[in-house]
């Protein structure tokens, strides 16, 4: 069967992770968590000092340490991706509020996209991949056979994201998450650069009342659809 590419893209926390992940799985496609990368430049950058609550994020500093940010992905023993910032795993700390916080004031320096786009070419250049992210099917990989972008109300998915820290042992304030959710779409679809929307010949997946099985039972068939012939 021939391999190909496959693009999810959408609003934060609307479970195309999971979805994704998922996906590859059952399909045997190599997973890239795109959003991953543009949290491990982020946390790069708290550690580094190069964050204020004043002055935003130290762009030009950013921007000339980029050379110094290498981003790899590793499967854990229990067969989880985890995301390596220069060699250290650093999945649990990407994953918090303070990143969170940031990531998408980080995610708008063009030099930083242009640097992380194309290191997600490359892991794309051999197909047989499925990424997710906010611009995978319009600007990382414009060809992609198979593009998917999934939608769901903030609240929905301000819910989804308030379970999943409880469950990685960091309760939230859920009110605080849902204006987290809502800050990062109006930065996302707002920003010059690459802005989250949707690719013209992607299929809509509105997932706020779909369960998990639903979700993937969709996905298999397009996935069908496109590599058949
Ligand atoms: O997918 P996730 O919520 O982990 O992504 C974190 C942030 O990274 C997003 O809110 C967005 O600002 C940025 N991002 C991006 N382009 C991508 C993936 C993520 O700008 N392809």
């Amino acid at each position: 069967m021939k391999k190909i590419t496959i693009a999810i893209d959408g609003f934060s926390s609307s479970g195309k992770s999971t979805m994704a992940k998922q996906l590859a799985k059952k399909i045997g496609y190599v997973y890239v968590d795109s959003g991953a990368m543009y949290r491990a430049t982020t946390l790069y950058a708290l550690r580094h000092g190069m964050t204020s609550k004043d002055s935003g994020v130290d762009t030009t500093s950013l921007i000339a340490a980029l050379p110094d940010i290498h981003i790899s992905f590793i499967i854990a023993p229990d067969e989880t991706q985890h995301t390596l910032l220069n060699g250290e795993d650093v999945e649990k700390e990407i994953r918090g509020m303070e990143v969170s916080g940031w990531v998408s004031p980080v995610a708008v320096i063009p030099e930083v996209r242009h640097y992380l786009v194309e290191l997600q070419q490359q892991y794309g250049k051999d197909k047989g991949i499925v990424m997710d992210g906010r611009d995978i099917g319009t600007t990382v990989f414009p060809d992609a056979e198979m593009k998917v972008f999934v939608q769901a109300s903030p609240e929905v998915r301000a819910k989804r994201r308030f379970d999943e820290l409880i469950e990685k042992g960091t309760p939230s304030d859920f009110e605080a998450v849902l204006a987290n959710i809502k800050e990062r779409d109006h930065i996302d679809t707002t920003r010059k650069e690459s802005p989250l929307r949707k690719a013209e010949d992607a299929f809509v997946l509105d997932n706020d009342r779909m369960s998990r099985d639903e979700q993937m039972e969709v996905l298999l068939k397009l996935f069908e659809e496109k590599t058949r012939g």
